[in-house]
């Protein structure tokens, strides 16, 4: 029988703590497939952590041939990390779990299923969040609405990294290069078949969540720059229906003056349509200024990320069995 090749690609930052806890769930469910045709396999790629992580996954590594580790040579980020990981996927398919027991490692058989059906990208939908309060829900909620409005690309709603790609929509991805990475966007991008898998998504097993708020909304400017143009369309019509406002306006002053004469008042109008005006200028240079700064950073064609320690695991290189 054909034996497939899966391998499953963590990110962890500053995961010492749950580390431990997550290998052993990891390595039952790898156990299982086995038996299935599939051969496991783990990455974890340290993103720069400042604990003890890289000790840990060493000891991990040691007792398991089938971990790989691959060590950044700083912290750049979840979204760079995953994308150092799933570089160095050059075989079968790849699932991304988040290294704190969020995304159950007991729903892997589910998502070989589905990939065994002939699925290239089967996603996780968050059915609830346990563990996070109201906030951070219900803003999570209202960006999955704005972004799926004003993408073009697909972007399922309530749709983490939690997700299992075959190896042509891994193939499709390693070509996507850009610099400002909105991984959710990038799936959804590459395309082929694609279907939801609902889970519960649970508490964090042990330690703190790596994302406070300034960081998730300039994940979501990211989400909504990268993928959408939409806010410098709406530059250009808040600029129009100003215009017009102030057409309207310079009309009626012109001609009070010719019918009824000017004592010269008009002070407090004169304020509020120039900083009024100003107002909007600056906004719509700002938009122009989040777009043009990320041209930028492309511009500069820099590479994604550096790596600091690369070992693969036992017989992952050995080639096509
Ligand atoms: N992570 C990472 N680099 C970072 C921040 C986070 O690799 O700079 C990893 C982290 O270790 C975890 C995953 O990304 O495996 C999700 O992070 P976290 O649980 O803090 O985010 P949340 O679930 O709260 O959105
Ligand atoms: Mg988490």
């Amino acid at each position: 029988m054909n034996r497939e090749l899966l391998t499953v690609v963590v990110a962890a930052y500053n995961e010492a703590e749950s580390l431990p806890l997550l290998q052993p769930r990891i390595a039952a469910a790898l156990d299982a497939l086995a038996g299935e045709g599939v051969d496991g396999r783990v990455l974890y790629v340290d993103d720069g952590s400042r604990d003890r992580t890289w000790a840990v996954l060493q000891d991990l590594a040691a007792a398991d041939a089938r971990i790989g580790l691959l060590r950044l040579s700083r912290n750049f980020g979840k979204e760079l990390a995953l994308t150092a990981g799933l570089d160095r996927v050059e075989r079968g398919g790849a699932l991304i779990l988040d290294a704190d027991g969020q995304d159950p490692p007991e729903l892997i058989g589910q998502f070989v299923a589905k990939w065994r059906e002939g699925y290239d990208d089967v996603y996780g939908t968050r059915l609830e969040r346990e563990g996070e309060g109201w906030l951070k829900r219900s803003t999570a909620h209202a960006f999955y609405r704005v972004i799926g409005r004003l993408s073009k690309t697909p972007i399922p709603a309530d749709t983490g990294d939690f997700r299992l790609l075959s190896q042509r929509a891994l193939e499709g991805l390693r070509q996507l290069r850009e610099r400002h990475r909105f991984m959710k966007g990038l799936f959804g991008w590459v395309g082929y078949n694609r279907v939801a898998l609902p889970y519960h998504r649970e508490a964090r097993v042990a330690g703190a969540s790596k994302f406070n708020f300034w960081r998730l909304w300039n994940l979501a400017l990211e989400g909504i720059t990268s993928f959408s143009t939409a806010p410098l369309r709406l530059a250009t019509y808040l600029g129009l229906a100003t215009a017009l406002l102030a057409f309207g306006f310079g009309v009626w002053v012109v001609a009070k003056a010719l019918l009824w004469g000017d004592p010269v008042a008009g002070w407090p109008t004169m304020m509020s349509v120039i900083l009024f005006l100003g107002g909007v200028q600056l906004i719509a240079l700002g938009l122009i200024g989040e777009y043009l700064g990320r041209l930028y950073e492309e511009s500069k064609q820099r590479p994604l990320y550096l790596v600091d320690t690369w070992l693969p695991a036992a017989g992952v290189s050995s080639g096509p069995s």
